[in-house]
């Protein structure tokens, strides 16, 4: 295949969604595993995870849950991009799937287009987690925290290292590379996911939620500030005006 973009894994019980994504992300280059129920779903992971550049997650699911997926999945295989495809618009669902791992959502019904898109953002983000790690790029810091691209880990404010996800070392390299400027959702997402639809600004905040976490001590002021209406500003010197 001459346009190879990479191998998923489709986890996806309902047959109509399953075939039409399992077609369509074929037809863009993708070769597409599909396991329409959870259970097989773990085991495929469980058994070789990196074999895959991206995993395509339902929620809902047969024997296994997609939520139950994520939470032992994501210790194991903390590189994988996944994102998850849910019917359930509630946003307690979505949050709670991004802080057990996953990389983006998507909530049904989709457009099959935005779903493309965003599995070339998915493997995108993967593949510039190997380049990073085989050429070891630098460390760099954001607030006390020092971030090692090459290992996947970060040294937190807390003195614990971390290992963290592709996406959440390419939010904390967006920062780092801005100090003092304004980002918006819109340009987060563009620049960390990889589209702009402007509907999943929500995730941005999880995942700055996550990064303050590591970066910050428990004390004091954010080095990431909200900047109300705008977005996010880092501020390497939190209390001063940047
Ligand atoms: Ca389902």
């Amino acid at each position: 295949m001459s346009n190879f973009r990479g191998k998923l894994l489709l986890v996806e019980d309902e047959p109509a969604i399953g075939e039409a994504l399992h077609f369509n992300l074929e037809s863009e280059g993708f070769e597409v595993d599909w396991k329409r129920d959870g259970l097989t779903a773990f085991d495929a992971l469980c058994s070789d995870a990196n074999r895959y550049d991206a995993v395509i997650l339902d929620l809902m699911l047969p024997h296994v849950s997609g939520l139950e997926i994520l939470a032992r999945i994501r210790p194991l295989a903390e590189r994988l991009p996944i994102l998850v495809l849910s019917a359930r618009s509630l946003d307690a669902d979505k949050v709670k799937a991004l802080e057990l791992g996953a990389d983006d959502y998507v909530t049904k019904p989709f457009s099959l287009h935005e779903l493309i898109l965003r599995a070339h953002g998915l493997v995108k983000r993967g593949q510039w987690s190997r380049e990073s790690q085989r050429n070891a790029i630098e460390t760099f810091k954001l607030g006390s925290a020092e971030f090692s691209p090459g290992t996947y880990s970060v040294l937190a404010a807390s003195g614990e290292t971390i290992k963290i996800t592709p996406t959440e070392m390419l939010l904390a390299k967006t920062f780092a590379s801005n100090p003092g400027r304004v980002l918006s959702r819109q340009e987060l997402l563009e620049s960390v996911w990889q589209y702009s639809s402007g509907t999943e600004t929500r995730t941005v905040d999880v995942f700055v939620a996550k990064l303050r976490r590591y970066i910050d001590t428990s004390t004091g002021t954010s080095v990431i500030e909200t900047i109300r209406g705008l977005g996010y500003l880092y501020n390497p010197t939190p209390g001063t005006a940047s």
